[in-house]
């Protein structure tokens, strides 16, 4: 297959541009690296499959023929989104509009990444695709919550009214190499704190809960659902729940670090919990996730260390 990837030079989006190109296709990976980084492709220079484009999804563009489009661009961390609030939401909107057109003048397949941020705050423990979220329309994280979720009703009515053959993946957090050191999220900033003998950063009273998934885990279920034949939403996390205080023991144990933790201000709307039901992934994928967090961690570890060397050099 010929593949398109938006967003490839991100996080997930390199690491299934890797997957995809291990399994024999030809990748077209585009970026507008505002939050990517080219690094994350830096290994694939001699790659002949692969081929990279810097270019903002939000401007019309002909890739020409494709057979798969995977949308990967989208600012994710919420420092990040937060920063690139107009932005985000247009790649959510009007990025996410092309990347379609793209499925439908071709008749490429199309997956979407969605995220368990459409269940905002959720009253529903643990999520199943079911529920319809607790977001709050205008809050800060809005600029993302409601970009994903006008994202997924496009997607469906791509898939609705024009015959894509969409799919959409809902993912809770994720974790491992190429997670950007400093993009603010809670393993990124605990695995450099850590690794730096600062204090680990616990915003509010640490309570607040997530679930943490592998990327190799995340990147198998995403393929399994991109050759399924399901339309609707799909959650793929890891539901082993942590509070973000066992999350930072697990980071001081896995790193050996004796770091302290200090508490700061807890931001607007931060989700109090936060665990995916996978049983519609299991049942229809037969996918489940095989990485526990400490161990994701210490397969993490070397990356991490090498971006603190970079840093200290
Ligand atoms: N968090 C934290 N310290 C940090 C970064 C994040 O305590 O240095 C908390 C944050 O308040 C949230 C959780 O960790 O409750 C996960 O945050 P992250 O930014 O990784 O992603 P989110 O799940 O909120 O999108």
């Amino acid at each position: 297959m010929h593949v398109l990837v938006t967003g490839a030079a991100g996080f997930l989006g390199s690491h299934l541009t890797d997957r995809l190109l291990s399994e024999g296709h030809s990748v077209l990976g585009v970026d507008n690296l505002a939050t990517g980084d080219r690094e994350n492709l830096d290994h694939l220079a001699h790659e002949p499959r692969f081929r990279f484009e810097e270019r903002d999804i939000c401007g019309a563009f002909d890739p020409g023929s494709v057979d798969y489009v995977f949308n990967f661009a989208s600012p994710a961390s919420p420092p990040e989104y937060l920063r690139l609030a107009i932005e985000t939401l247009r790649v959510g909107s009007v990025g996410t509009e092309n990347a379609l057109e793209i499925a439908h003048k071709y008749g490429a397949g199309f997956l979407h990444a969605s995220t368990s941020e459409c269940y905002g705050d959720p009253l529903v423990h643990p999520q199943t695709e079911e529920y319809w979220g607790n977001v709050n329309p205008v809050g800060p994280r809005s600029v993302y919550d409601e970009a994903k979720r006008y994202a997924e009703a496009l997607v469906m009515a791509y898939h609705r009214s024009r015959g894509v053959n969409t799919h959409l993946v809902r993912i809770f957090n994720t974790y491992g190499p190429r997670l950007h050191p400093s993009d603010g999220r809670v393993i990124s900033n605990f695995m450099m704190q850590a690794l730096e003998g600062e204090p680990l950063t616990v915003y509010g009273n640490g309570k607040q809960t997530r679930s943490f998934c592998y990327v190799d885990d995340l990147i198998e279920g995403i393929l399994r659902l991109s050759r399924s034949d399901e339309h609707l939403p799909v959650n793929i996390g890891n539901p082993d729940e942590f509070t973000i205080l066992e999350c930072a023991q697990a980071v001081l144990e896995v790193t050996g670090s004796r770091s302290e933790l200090v508490f700061k201000p807890l931001s607007e709307d931060d989700p109090t919990r936060r665990k995916p039901n996978i049983a519609k992934a299991r049942t229809l994928l037969g996918w489940e996730p095989r990485i526990p967090l400490r161990e994701g961690l210490a397969k993490s570890l070397p990356y991490f260390q090498s971006k603190l060397q970079v840093r200290q050099s």
